[in-house]
């Protein structure tokens, strides 16, 4: 796909650098299928429901020609670039299709749009199942990679055919046809079970009841609470004046946990809500079953080593080894919060305890309450915080540490038919904004990118960035930061949580941007997955550093800078979560690798929490009996991108925190150390392991003292 530039009609521009001059115009370029031939920019008022299914089509046939036009390609006239490369972008129009689809999924969904995507997913499914030329393709880059010419390939270009070659047997394309049929019905079978899951997490609590004819047995229940579990004992019939009874139902059990001064009953009641989503356990050990299967049928030993193998980590072993390590180094402070948290408890029991009934957790803890610790008051740093200053100071911050100029082009919301000026740039909706980025010393164009922030109907919730086109060959690449932060009002102030998601999300920004590996395939989105939230991770520290601040927090009103004493205040609460908190999270990442490394040795024909508290016994709260285990209530565990893989958010983090150590020893607005961070991890994108980047940056292997130091300031 080419991206051209018609940079010549001239812009008045509002600008972010001094420096900034024209560089883009949309000038009408006849664009047959504006969801995959887009010049030079999106037309999203092109983009309709209708237009959707006949570029889906014409995607598919533009994918089938060029698969044609690999397969007509001998060993004799193979190169890389019309093998290996071309079979990687075989079908880059039907993914850009698909790209901008979800893309307006997300920002401006419609029942259309909706009805349209369900009839696009038909065409794809259809296209799958006709296809035959993958394994036709398979062979012939097989073969092409023994020839002599591939070991002369630069380091980056091996890697890729090596890559290649390894996906390509995790689809399974050296197996029998027995068992690549095998490995199609254990697919199948996963989706389903997947399906199932994902329906019982969806359903109401099961329905259950608890009748109580002796309101002794509920002693310790506000009045409102007795009144209303009685009228619903009398709506079901089982109850009147003369005889009354109260019903405890899934909807109104946890007051029973908290107040009722009655073991029994609170006993009672946590049996029957623990029983929450058993059904899922079978749907949980049946997929662990055919997951071992497909691992070994395509020579892995386990699940966890299959998904480790386009991780950092490598095997589901050395996953494992980081959790344990983890779990064992937060073990003496974890400690030490259990002791004071069962102490706690023991004083509002009246006597010591050594082995917790769950039942009698909520209840205690209501009793005797934490302490009220100080905490920060985040809302007293609003009024230093006005919109467009904090956007323009983290562009301006991450202009000078990184070497790019940032401009905004002045945009157009234009309704289907619309003819386009030429001298803006088309959004998807009135309030979205346009930047362009470019490389300060080269001038070179490196991206551009919509930022489209606040909520609206029709919007999805939460935040993220996508990427909307890597630029192949050194073009520019186009993303947008999609959240959903505090609307526009008078003044327009935004809250601490508001400039997490913008920092946070600039990071993903900048890694996409900004990364031109010698391939372009080797962008951001294709390094290991347990590093894509390294650079967000890491770009997101700067919101607690009062240096940072200094540069753009002044007061809505008063022009004040940010007072020194509330960043320092600030600065000393950045890490509010606790150990008990990171301990959760690593018990379930150590369940998560061990049922996915050991199914059979530890988990089958046993329940899963009784396994589940044996395992994490040293890391969790005395328990007198089992307690449910999320593992049937987390999507990530039947989620085939999740799987085994939990352990990264705090593989992720230790690693960002590690890096942003350098900063802090040589300066956060140090751009020796911004030049550094561009070239070693965000320029190289995907085109070496993780791994090097890493210590190309740290200058050694990765260390988790920063992220275990930050619960020991
Ligand atoms: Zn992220």
């Amino acid at each position: 796909m080419k991206h051209l530039i018609l940079g010549l009609a001239l812009l008045a521009t509002p600008c972010l650098a001094d420096t900034c001059e024209p560089t883009i115009s949309t000038a009408a370029i006849p664009a047959e299928h504006p969801f995959f031939r887009t010049a030079p920019l999106p037309e999203w008022s092109k983009m309709t429901p209708q237009q959707l299914l006949v570029d889906t089509r014409a995607a598919l046939e533009e994918a089938k020609a060029q698969r044609r036009r690999i397969l007509q390609v001998t060993p004799e006239t193979a190169t890389f670039e019309n093998t290996f490369l071309a079979a990687a972008r075989a079908n880059v129009e039907q993914r850009q299709v698909q790209g901008y689809m979800m893309h307006l999924m997300n920002v401006a969904s419609t029942p259309e749009l909706m009805h349209a995507q369900n009839a696009m997913q038909a065409e794809l499914a259809k296209f799958q199942a006709e296809s035959g030329e993958e394994s036709a393709i398979g062979k012939l880059l097989e073969e092409v990679s023994k020839a002599p010419w591939v070991q002369e390939l630069s380091p980056a270009r091996k890697r890729f055919v090596q890559q290649t070659l390894e996906r390509q047997q995790k689809n399974g394309a050296k197996l029998t046809p027995e068992k690549r049929k095998r490995l199609a019905e254990i697919n199948q079978e996963v989706r389903k079970l997947s399906l199932q899951f994902h329906k019982n997490l969806g359903a109401p609590p099961p329905a259950w009841e608890l009748e109580v004819t002796d309101p002794a047995m509920l002693a310790g229940m506000p009045e409102h609470w007795m009144k209303r579990a009685a009228e619903l004992a009398k709506k079901r019939g089982i109850a009147t004046d003369e005889k009354p009874a109260w019903l405890i139902i899934p909807g109104n059990a946890q007051a029973v946990l908290t107040h009722c001064e009655v073991e029994a009953t609170r006993r009672q009641c946590w049996l029957a809500t623990s029983t929450h989503l058993q059904e899922n356990e079978p749907l949980i050990y049946r997929t662990m079953e055919l997951r071992h299967e497909c691992a070994r049928l395509l020579g892995f030993n386990t699940f966890a080593d299959m998904q480790a193998s386009e991780r950092m980590t490598g095997s589901g072993q050395k996953a494992l080894d980081f959790v344990d390590g983890m779990l064992n180094a937060l073990k003496p402070l974890y400690d030490a919060e259990t002791a004071a948290y069962l102490a706690r408890l023991s004083k509002a029991k009246g006597e010591p305890i050594t082995r917790l009934n769950p039942w009698d957790e909520a209840y205690l803890s209501h009793r005797a309450p934490a302490p009220a610790t100080a905490g920060f008051n985040f809302s007293k740093i609003t009024p230093y915080l006005e919109a467009e200053r904090v956007l323009r100071g983290m562009m301006q911050l991450w202009e000078q540490m990184l070497a790019i100029r940032i401009c905004e082009q002045p945009t157009v919301h234009l309704s289907p038919g619309t003819p386009h000026p030429v001298d803006k740039v088309e959004v998807w909706h009135e309030s979205v904004r346009f930047y362009t980025v470019h490389d300060t010393k080269t001038g070179r164009h490196l991206g551009s990118f919509y930022l489209d922030l606040y909520p609206r109907e029709g919007k999805r919730g939460d935040g993220w960035t996508t990427p909307l086109r890597f630029g192949h060959d050194g073009e520019p690449h186009l993303a947008a930061i999609v959240a959903n932060i505090t609307p526009p009002g008078t003044p327009h102030l935004l809250n601490h949580g508001d400039m997490y998601v913008l920092f946070h999300e600039f990071g993903h920004l900048m890694h996409m941007l900004l990364g031109h590996p010698e391939l372009s395939e080797y962008h951001a989105m294709s390094v290991e997955k347990d590093f894509i939230e390294m650079p967000s991770q890491l770009q997101e520290q700067w919101i607690w550093e009062p240096e940072a601040l200094a540069t753009f927090a002044v007061h809505h009103k008063t022009g004040e800078p940010l007072p020194a004493e509330l960043a320092r205040e600030l600065y000393e609460n950045r890490y509010q979560s606790s150990v008990s908190a990171t301990m959760r999270m690593l018990r379930h990442a150590k369940l998560d690798l061990e049922i996915n490394l050991h199914f059979h040795e530890k988990f089958k024909g046993r329940p899963l929490d009784e396994v589940a508290a044996e395992l994490l016994e040293p890391w969790q709260l005395p328990y007198s009996a089992p307690t449910p285990s999320d593992m049937r209530s987390v999507h990530h565990t039947m989620n085939p991108g999740y799987a085994a893989s939990f352990y990264t958010y705090i593989w992720s983090e230790a690693m960002s925190m590690d890096a942003f150590s350098r900063f802090k020893a040589e300066g956060i607005l140090n751009p020796t150390t911004g030049a550094a961070y561009r070239k070693c991890i965000l320029e190289p994108g995907g085109s070496k392991p993780a791994l090097e980047l890493f210590r190309d940056f740290m200058g050694r292997e990765p260390d988790s003292k920063a992220f275990i130091q930050r619960f020991n300031p």
